[in-house]
């Protein structure tokens, strides 16, 4: 496949996860099936039909309206279905198509669901959560676990040690937040770093490994300093800022080895 059609398919199958992780960012934070009742307008409860819910498509067609009550439909959704695609197509310019590109795509999805959970109700659901930490973990087993044409597995130990650098940089990066949050609450008697935070540490010390995941850390406290500035007293949500660190600190990372190479060496 050629650069052109390889960022092509990418997008189009980002499209579509866009399109559910809008399903799941509805549905979970109020407790609903994310597969049962299927799509429906939130305002006049009319099941939508497959061509209303064709991604970013359908939004720009329907001018942002249901096509039955006309009631406005949220930006929120094409807006999630192109960034959900965009990122697809920029992890593929890095990895190529293949089972690590689908992985560590699917990986940035939740980070862009759990933001934009985070955003409007200042809690994340630990299901997703937990998901995008178990496929930062498992990533080794999934890439090189088994052959994928004939199903056979392969030795564990070809792919012991990066399994274990895994699960080695998140217990260090979630014991760290930890701390952090513990030491926090004691100088200032209120929760600073939530569970949430916790594992999220932990998805990018498993995604990132070390000296990578720093360089993502100091990102996310970088962007967050000026809305924390302006926000006095409010809640700001950490999220996805450290969503934004992992985001900028994994897409560039030859530069950031580099420069790393070229302090520390
Ligand atoms: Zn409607």
């Amino acid at each position: 496949m050629g650069l052109g059609s390889t960022l092509l398919f990418a997008l189009f199958v980002g499209l579509a996860i866009g399109s559910f992780l809008n399903v799941l960012i509805v549905r979970i934070p109020k407790g609903e099936n994310v597969a049962f009742p299927p799509s429906h307008c939130p305002a006049c409860g009319n099941a939508l039909k497959w061509w209303h819910n064709i991604p970013l498509l359908s939004w720009v067609a329907l001018r942002g309206k249901c096509a039955y009550c006309k009631s406005p439909i949220s930006r929120l959704y094409p807006t999630v279905e192109l960034l959900t695609g965009l990122l697809f197509a920029v992890v593929a310019l890095k990895t190529g198509l293949g089972v690590e590109w689908f992985v560590v795509s699917l990986i940035f999805a939740l980070l862009l669901a759990l933001s934009v959970i985070d955003f409007e109700y200042y809690a994340v659901p630990d299901s997703l959560n937990l998901t995008a930490l178990a496929l930062a973990l498992l990533l080794p087993l999934l890439l090189f676990g088994w052959d994928w044409a004939t199903g056979n597995l392969k030795d564990f130990d070809l792919y012991k040690e990066m399994l274990l650098t895994r699960f080695k940089d998140a217990a260090v990066m979630a014991l760290a937040f930890w701390l952090l949050g513990y030491g926090v609450k004691l100088l200032i008697k209120k929760d600073a770093l939530g569970e949430a935070d916790i594992i999220i540490a932990g998805t990018m010390g498993a995604l990132l490994g070390f000296p990578l995941v720093l360089v993502a850390i100091y990102i996310a406290a970088l962007l967050a300093i000026v809305p924390a500035l302006f926000a006095r007293g409010h809640m700001v949500p950490f999220v996805p800022f450290l969503a934004l660190g992992t985001w900028i600190a994994w897409v560039f990372e030859p530069t950031f080895m580099r420069w790393w190479s070229l302090l520390y060496a």
